[in-house]
């Protein structure tokens, strides 16, 4: 697999407009997806998102900066030819039928009469619509089209999925097939980039999140990363007389309470080494809990200037 990123942007601006009425959607990002990454591209309603997403595309040209996406310029054919793309609204025909539309769009990436047949029903099977192809698009909910719109971005079995709004119009049945559709893409070394606000969907497929808030990215970091601080344990002890509080607990800060000590500790691996070392040194624990902040309240304390650690 070949070391050069997927998705290169660098000191991205977009605006829509010009001069002193212009709306600047992106203001100076710079981030790079990875071949086989699965990255989360997190924002708020208005963040920037699908703007960003369209310019990778090559649908709209930025005031400054570069769009590389498989090394190419956004845009180029070269680089349209390696993307399946979903976009945030699919308008399809109404009048044409699943089966029909997967035909048309795969048909205008390359594929034959024979190829069409053979990949169209178990790919239909695949986003759950087995059985649907001849349906008319104008009786699919806008769940099915989500799932249909998911069939037509990886018709062609791109190497990169770029998806705007992943989950949007889904049911949670719906978001949880999807869930194992992005899987085993994920497991065929797909590269896939998704905006979505769905904080979930995020901490159980990707390996990197891009927070982006007013145009600006405010966080970058793999989902372990993030995670890490939103976990905090508590433990309260007691030491035999004369001993001192091992050096695991200590950095801890740990605070006295009459005979009772409480020490507040955020990460898994260190938690455990503070209750091994308490239980070496005879200390008896008399309570221990842990609290644990979702992703989501850790983007709206962050996009609302409160801090991502508080
Ligand atoms: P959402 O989650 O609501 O889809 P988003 O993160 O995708 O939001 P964008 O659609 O990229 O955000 O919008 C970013 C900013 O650009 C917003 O302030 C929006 O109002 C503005 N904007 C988007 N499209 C246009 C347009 N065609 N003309 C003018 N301003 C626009």
């Amino acid at each position: 697999m070949s070391n050069l990123p997927v998705i290169e942007v660098e000191n991205l601006v977009v605006e829509y407009g010009r001069g002193s009425t212009a709306t600047r959607a992106v203001d100076g990002i710079s981030f790079k997806v990875m071949p086989g990454e699965c990255v989360g591209f997190i924002g708020a309603n208005g963040a920037g998102k699908s703007t960003t997403i369209k310019t990778l595309l090559g649908f709209i040209f930025p005031r400054q900066g570069q769009v590389r996406v498989f090394g190419s310029p956004a845009g180029t054919v070269e680089s349209r030819q390696r993307i399946g793309y979903l976009p945030e609204v699919a308008l399809y025909y109404p009048f044409m039928k699943a089966r029909e539309l997967l035909e048309l769009y795969g048909g205008l990436q390359g594929l034959g009469r024979a190829e069409l047949k053979r990949r169209i029903p178990p790919l239909l099977e695949e986003v759950g619509l087995a059985g649907r192809g001849e349906t008319l698009l104008k009786n699919f909910s806008k769940g099915m089209q989500q799932r249909l719109g998911i069939a037509q971005a990886i018709i062609a079995e791109p190497e990169a999925l770029i998806f705007d709004e992943l989950s949007s119009g889904l049911d949670p049945v719906g978001k949880f097939d999807l869930r194992q559709v992005l899987l085993k893409l994920k497991q065929a070394g797909r590269t896939i980039f998704f905006s979505s606000h769905e904080l979930t969907e995020v901490e159980s497929l990707c390996d990197r999140v891009i927070m982006i808030h007013k145009g600006r990215i405010v966080t970058e970091a793999t989902v372990q990363e993030l995670m890490k601080p939103l976990n905090e344990f508590q433990v309260v002890f007691q030491l035999p007389d004369g001993s001192p509080v091992p050096d695991s607990i200590s950095r801890h800060k740990p605070e006295r309470d009459g005979s009772n000590w409480r020490a507040s500790i955020r990460d898994t691996a260190e938690y455990a080494a503070a209750v091994a070392d308490l239980s070496q040194c005879g200390a008896r624990i008399v309570s221990t809990s842990s609290n644990s902040r979702s992703l989501e309240d850790y983007f709206i304390s962050l996009v609302r200037g409160t801090g991502g650690n508080a």
